[in-house]
């Protein structure tokens, strides 16, 4: 069922605290931690904590938690003092996607080109 845990799911794993991360922030629903390979000077995963697989999924079956999503990464982006930033959701493996339960990448801290790679 839609947002049921995973058990083959490695954020369901982190939200379940069998995986470990740096975790930045946490609500009801969501939860924001280090990405473990940093790609900017700040680079945090804001994730729902029901499993959806992708962005698109999580807006069609739980669009409050997607609105949540994105209110975490503006609180992110504050707690950092970021007063640029991107909001990234790879979306198909095409895209770079390679964890399929929805997150949104919060990059900043450096200069960020346009259009990205
Ligand atoms: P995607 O490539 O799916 O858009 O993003 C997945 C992200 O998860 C990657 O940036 C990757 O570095 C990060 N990641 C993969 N495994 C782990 C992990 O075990 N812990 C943390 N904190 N991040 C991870
Ligand atoms: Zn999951």
């Amino acid at each position: 069922m839609a947002g049921e845990p995973q058990d083959d799911c490695l954020f369901c794993k982190v939200v379940g605290g069998t995986i470990p991360a740096t975790i930045v922030r946490e609500t009801e629903t969501t939860l924001a931690f280090r990405d473990i390979n940093p790609q900017a000077p700040t680079h945090v995963l804001v994730i729902p904590k029901e499993h959806h697989r992708d962005a698109a999924a999580l807006a069609a079956e739980a669009p409050q938690i997607a609105a949540d999503v994105l209110r975490e990464t503006q609180a992110v982006a504050d707690e950092e003092q970021l007063e640029s930033y991107r909001i990234v959701f790879n979306t198909g493996s095409g895209a770079g996607q390679t964890v399929w339960h929805a997150h949104a990448h919060v990059l900043g801290g450096r200069g960020l080109e346009w259009p990205p790679g």
